[in-house]
């Protein structure tokens, strides 16, 4: 569970967001919605630690995140995961060394243990037959289906993914989102941000539409989509359905 209030970040002098709240419930799914430049992969940063934020409060299962503290930003870390749109894959490991290796190095689990679950999730993935490959023998929604299971292997209680279709070809955009629906239907808890509106609105339980480093709007898909109540939300969407 999480809760962001008053969330306000920097580059700089020039400030992204500001005035953030969120609140992320277990097994929500959260469609992070905006123009470029509104903010969304900020938000996704600072969640994470990439970007500390210079005002508000995170509160994770109702402890207070705090930023300054290298140490709780590497545990955050394994609590709330992030996926680019660039997979960033090891290029000298194979799929099955990608998954297992930051969980066995970094969190000294059992190899047996976290190769079985590694597994499993590649098998759910479809992947259950390229265990051995290395990423440059896999097409783009393969290696992005790896850096998903990779991400959920450190057994994260969120998952943040940042337009991870947005580097495929067309015809490969399915089978990722395949994966990310099904994470969606075993519940898991997600915050996407995805120019994939149509799966936005089937996936997601609540919507939020930023622009400007603010949140605009946030509500159920259908209150978004088909009936936003900001001028800024109907302008949006009147331009991209
Ligand atoms: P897009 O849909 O294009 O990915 P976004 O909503 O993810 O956009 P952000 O990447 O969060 O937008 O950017 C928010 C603002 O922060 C923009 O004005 C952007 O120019 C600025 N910004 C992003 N990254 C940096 C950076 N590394 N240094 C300085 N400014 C940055
Ligand atoms: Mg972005």
């Amino acid at each position: 569970h999480l809760d962001i209030a008053g969330l306000e970040a920097r580059y700089g002098d020039h400030t992204v967001l500001s005035g953030i709240d969120m609140t992320v419930g277990r097994a929500d799914v959260i469609g992070l919605i905006g123009p470029s430049g509104s903010g969304k992969s900020t938000i996704l940063r600072v969640l994470t630690g990439l970007l500390p934020p210079v005002a508000g409060t995170v509160k994770l299962d109702g402890e207070p995140v705090n930023y300054a503290d290298a140490a709780q930003v590497r545990r955050l870390r394994d609590r709330i995961a992030i996926v680019f749109q660039q997979y960033n894959l090891f290029q000298n490991m194979s799929v099955l060394e990608n998954v297992c290796v930051a969980p066995v190095k970094i969190k000294k689990r059992p190899r047996k243990e976290v190769e079985e679950e590694a597994r499993l999730l590649l098998e759910k993935v479809g992947l259950g037959d390229k265990l051995k490959r290395y990423p440059d023998e896999l097409s783009g929604g393969q290696q992005q289906r790896v850096a998903i299971v990779r991400a959920l292997a450190l057994r994260p209680e969120i998952l943040l993914l940042d337009e991870v279709t947005a580097a495929l070809d067309p015809e490969l955009v399915s089978e990722v989102l395949d994966t990310v629906r099904l994470l969606a239907q075993e519940g898991m808890t997600m915050l996407i941000v995805s120019h994939e509106m149509a799966f936005i609105r089937e996936v997601a339980s609540r919507v939020v539409f930023m622009a400007g480093g603010r949140v605009v709007e946030a509500g159920a898909p259908a209150q978004i989509f088909d009936a936003p109540a900001e001028a800024r939300t109907r302008d949006f969407v009147s331009k991209i359905l």
